[in-house]
């Protein structure tokens, strides 16, 4: 192919930054949501091709890259230190983020003042024991466990096949090498994707935008504000700040590094569902290997919901608020608790956290009709809290990498070009 035969739009589209062309998506979506209305529904089966798309990589994604990654790693000891490391951190990240969500809603007040009735119901959920958890991470079948996108047993099998072709040594080579080039022709395969990110970004925003009319939001402003600037303090300061001072790493980097994995989180609601992108831009742009990227974002995406848990503090409160229910010390201890646990029991699919809510309210004695009352908006939210939810993923990935030694400075500090 020579030069000439390109035309100078297609140029200029190949010269643009995919992170430039993928917000270019989201503005325009907003703006034309705004303008279309309902009908701008009409955009959604892009953005709904685009999500199935993503979603067709996680399973051969997560699992080659795992295997790869762990039989490069090749020191069990290191691999339960990393494993410990994330759990950790995973913990910690939480605890801080409903805190925030609690004192956001308890110095601003969302719901005071505030009048609103609601009518249906919700059911009240159970968070799964901790034994039901343990018990069901080992797949009886991994075929099975791959079909249905397990991803908890999909790890448990892949760390259990990465450690055999390790232990077999020399025999195991020809597999590495299959499972190795699998991967990367995976990773080839989501960058392919990657590049209709901004037509699939600027369907699903279209579709929001246009079907959210002010009449429903305004009533509740005031609790979306709130929800959004807990959400943000939290990456600007809770991640910013571990960063710079656990990992002795610039944030900005991290920030820019993770900007694809944010907007497609905004635009889809589904952690799962980003997690493609989130390995790539760990990858890519943040120089994580591909041994902590594997396991450490696709636990995380499982189990590591900051914003659900932001999301959780700031509702309760709201909705106490609302009824003129005074929560004592002993109520906030308790959200802290059901908060984490609800949240890492929450799946990383859309509304999966308004599902989860239910638990908390039930353990503080709020009536879960009450849920309804920001039912209608939850979209709104979900997009909030799934961004954070990918951000603290690719923080603690980010953190891990760097404490073990497998995190490339060079490429994380780069500045970013695509
Ligand atoms: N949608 C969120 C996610 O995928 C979960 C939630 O609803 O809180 O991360």
């Amino acid at each position: 192919m020579t030069r000439s035969s390109h035309s100078p739009r297609g140029n200029f589209w190949r010269r643009t930054p995919l992170w430039q062309k993928i917000l270019a998506g989201l503005v325009l979506g907003v703006l034309v949501g705004a303008l279309m209305g309902e009908s701008a529904s009409v955009f959604k089966p892009i953005g709904d091709i685009f999500i199935s798309a993503i979603k067709m990589l996680i399973v051969p994604l997560v699992f080659s890259t795992l295997v790869v990654g762990i039989t490069a790693m090749r020191d069990p000891q290191k691999m339960g230190r990393i494993g410990a490391r994330t759990i950790a951190l995973y913990l910690i990240t939480t605890a801080f983020a409903i805190s925030i969500g609690l004192l956001a809603s308890w110095i601003f007040q969302p719901g005071v003042g505030l009048e609103l009735s609601f009518e249906a119901g919700a059911e009240a959920k159970e968070a799964p024991s901790l034994v039901e958890i343990i018990v069901g991470l080992v797949p009886q079948n991994p075929v099975s466990a791959l079909a249905s996108g397990n991803i908890l047993q999909i790890i448990v099998f892949a760390i259990g096949l990465g450690i055999s072709l390790t232990l077999i040594g020399e025999r195991g080579e020809p597999a590495v090498r299959v499972f190795d080039s699998f991967a990367e022709a995976m990773y080839k395969l989501t960058g392919i994707v990657m590049a209709f990110a901004p037509f699939g970004v600027f369907g699903l925003i279209a579709h929001v935008a246009g079907s959210y009319g002010l009449e429903v939001l305004l009533p509740l402003a005031k609790v979306i504000a709130v929800a959004y600037l807990a959400s943000i303090l939290h990456v600007l300061v809770v991640y910013s700040g571990m960063l710079a001072l656990i990992g002795k790493l610039n944030p900005l980097r991290y920030l820019q590094g993770i900007l694809d994995a944010l907007v497609v989180a905004y635009s889809s609601a589904s952690s799962s569902g980003t997690l493609p992108v989130s390995i790539r831009c760990a990858q890519k742009n943040l120089g994580v290997s591909e041994g902590v990227s594997g396991f450490v974002l696709p636990v995380g995406a499982t189990i590591n919901m900051d914003g659900t848990a932001i999301y959780q503090g700031v509702v309760a409160v709201f909705i106490a608020q609302l009824l003129g229910v005074d929560l004592s010390l002993m109520d906030y201890g308790m959200i802290i608790v059901t908060g984490t646990l609800a949240s890492i029991g929450t799946a990383g699919v859309p509304g999966a956290g308004l599902v989860m809510l239910s638990i908390v309210m039930a353990q503080i004695g709020l009536p879960l009709e009450a849920i309804a009352v920001i039912a209608g908006i939850d979209r709104i939210l979900d997009m909030a809290r799934t961004s954070v939810n990918v951000a603290g993923d690719l923080m603690v990935t980010t953190l891990v990498g760097k404490s073990e030694g497998e995190l490339d400075e060079s490429i994380y500090n780069a500045p970013r070009k695509s």
